[in-house]
């Protein structure tokens, strides 16, 4: 729980009201630790009322439903999704483009501080730090039991939003060159995507050994050590000059995105798929490097992904060998070491710590 500005996360006792029409109650059993959470921590609470439940990569089995509840029972795995595509309320989705709905389907929050009964603000409406959490019965999305918990929980926030970019977002296409700057769990998702989606080569950009090692196991053709040289420069020279088709920014600092729109080749793609610091502007030569090269810059919201779609087909995925969950996962921690792991995220060496409950 994160219960005010400048505080420390703590774990504390919590009560669940039951769940309500359309909602869902899911016991945790594992919650990955994503970047998220910390933006909220960095960030006085992202816009969201204190106290806040954190925890938004969670996964689980369905402990109790609510009235009117009809895709999922007790007993199913489910992945808490924190996308819930809205079907009908807002333009995107009555344009039947739900990949880009802009409304997301929540529960209400049923969550409360034990201590003084104060009610909780789940991130994401998500709350999944925790053994117990209740959310809409569309942010519950069934997958195969067959799925080691730990890496289904992957496919709630980090994995999807990565591996989605490539896929749905952006998308690569079969054939295509493509570059990922950034190789923490995102990054490499992304490499898994554009595998997934067929690339031809994948050029991984970082400044740790160890990372790039992560990204060439993982699907990359190519690294490149970033802080032996202009990244840019080096990326052109493996493409014979040419740049790359897609060039994807998996780190928040603008920097990152204005070096994979220099990286692009002519009308190639750059993707932001970290989350920004407020405030901050591009430093992009608009004439050079955007409109003479004709590049287009985008940018993701989780994948942009359909939860009860592309959580199953990931799923299915991984099951098959196509990509691979398992190595994501390299820590794996308690509740009460969740505070510790916040603090500790942003120099941490693996890819992926994941809390088990
Ligand atoms: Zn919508
Ligand atoms: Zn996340």
């Amino acid at each position: 729980m994160f219960a005010g500005p400048g505080e420390r996360p703590a774990v504390e006792e919590i009560a669940l009201d039951p769940p309500g029409a359309n909602e869902v109650q899911v016991r945790i059993e594992a919650c990955g630790v994503c970047h998220s959470d910390l933006h909220v921590v960095q960030h006085d609470g992202w816009g969201l009322p204190f106290p806040i439940l954190l925890g938004h990569e969670g996964a689980g089995v369905v402990e109790d439903v609510g009235a009117d509840v009809t895709s999922v029972a007790p007993g199913d795995r489910v992945v808490v999704a924190w996308r819930a595509p809205c079907g009908d309320a807002c333009p995107s989705c009555r344009r039947d483009d739900p990949r880009r709905c802009s409304n997301n389907l929540r529960g209400r929050r049923r969550m409360h501080r034990a201590a003084d009964g104060a009610l909780l603000s789940p991130v994401l409406r998500c709350g999944c730090y925790a053994d117990r959490t209740i959310v809409h019965e569309a942010c519950a999305v069934k997958v195969p039991e067959a799925l080691p918990v730990e890496q289904a929980c992957l496919l709630a926030c980090g994995f999807s939003t990565g591996a989605g970019a490539a896929l749905w977002a952006t998308p690569v296409t079969p054939g295509a060159t493509v570059a990922v700057i950034g190789c923490g769990g995102v990054g490499l998702a992304v490499v898994q995507g554009a595998k997934l989606a067929g690339a031809e080569r994948i050029v991984a950009v970082d400044v740790m050994p160890e990372k790039l090692a992560f990204a060439r196991e993982l699907g990359a053709t190519d690294a490149v050590d970033a802080s032996a040289g202009d990244a840019v420069e080096q990326v052109r020279e493996l493409t014979g000059g040419a740049g790359v088709d897609f060039a994807f920014s998996a780190i928040g600092a603008p920097a990152g995105l204005v070096d994979a729109v220099r990286m692009c080749a002519y009308a190639g793609t750059a993707t932001l798929v970290g989350i920004p610091p407020p405030g901050r502007t591009l430093d992009i030569d608009v004439e050079r490097d955007l409109f003479a090269p004709r590049i287009t810059i985008g940018t993701t919201h989780g994948g942009d992904t359909i939860p009860q779609e592309d959580f199953p087909f990931l799923a299915n995925a991984a099951l098959e060998g196509r990509i691979d969950l398992a190595r994501f996962v390299t820590a794996e921690i308690a509740l009460d070491d969740v505070p510790a792991a916040l603090e500790e995220l942003e120099t941490q060496r693996g890819i992926r710590t994941v809390v088990r409950l």
